[in-house]
């Protein structure tokens, strides 16, 4: 029994290791028969991608940031010095309600750096003796002793010793002004009675208060003003301190009178 128990496992063994032999040699030759030398082996779902074609990665050049130091940093912004300021202002002198006093310190609320007192009289009366005098000797702001020349027309006599006589022509009201070494300013030149073309334009004016020009006179004031340039200031004409509200704004800093002529006459003042 058993030696022929061992002969038909011997057979079967014999005959399971021929036809794992054809199957093996069957896949090889399939195998061979796909793969060819000129043959590229392509990635399923990546159409494009081929071994052949895959190059590498290029190398990225890292530069190294150049050293921040105090030396290498860029210069800041210059700063833009400003000096603001009123040059048409009335107090108790004459006709403002407001005091000396409280209009100095609402335009240092204002930050203002200049102002012009300008009432429609010069130290003619006790009171007015002592706003001139005040203003004269101010050492919180730069305070410049003026007068509102109300005549025919108003003009400010700016940075004056002495009063302006108010009967003169326009003409000779500058010429007595530039005599003192104020500036002669032109205010309110279209309200009642309004400046002539030729008072405000030829008779020697330093300025105008271009903020009093009506909507209604700004093309012909400004088409004059291309052919007799005049400098504009832009005043308040405050007669108490809740009006102190249209003020100038010139570059650079402000602490004389001469500082502010400059900056009128040589246009930094807007
Ligand atoms: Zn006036
Ligand atoms: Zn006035």
């Amino acid at each position: 029994m058993v030696p022929r128990k061992l002969f038909l496992m011997s057979i079967a063994f014999l005959a399971l290791s021929v036809v794992a032999f054809l199957l093996g040699n069957a896949s090889q030759n399939s195998l061979a028969a796909s793969l060819t030398p000129s043959s590229t082996l392509t990635v399923t779902g990546s159409p494009n991608l081929s071994l052949v074609t895959l190059t590498p990665a290029p190398i990225r050049q890292i530069t190294a940031t150049p050293t921040l130091s105090l030396a290498n940093l860029p210069s800041p912004t210059p700063t833009l010095v400003i000096s603001m300021g009123d040059l048409h202002m009335h107090t108790t002198c004459s006709d403002g309600s407001s005091t000396y006093e409280l209009m100095v310190k609402r335009a240092m609320k204002l930050r203002y750096a200049f102002i012009a007192i300008t009432d429609h009289h010069f130290a003619d009366t006790t009171t007015c003796r002592q706003v001139i005098e005040s203003c004269r000797n101010e050492k919180r702001i730069l305070c410049i002793p003026s007068m509102e020349v109300s005549g025919k027309r108003h003009l400010l006599a700016v940075g004056i010793s002495k009063s302006v006589d108010k009967g003169l022509s326009i003409k000779a009201q500058v010429e007595a002004i530039h005599k003192q070494g104020g500036l002669a300013i032109a205010a309110h030149p279209y309200a009642i009675p309004p400046y002539t073309d030729d008072e405000l334009f030829r008779s020697g004016l330093d300025a105008a208060e271009c903020s009093a020009v009506p909507p209604a006179e700004r093309a012909h004031f400004l088409e004059m003003q291309q052919k007799y340039p005049i400098h504009c200031v832009f005043d308040s004409d405050a007669h108490n301190f809740f009006q102190m509200q249209t003020f100038n704004i010139c570059s650079g800093k402000i602490t004389t009178f001469e500082d502010l002529k400059n900056a009128i006459l040589q246009n930094h003042c807007w």
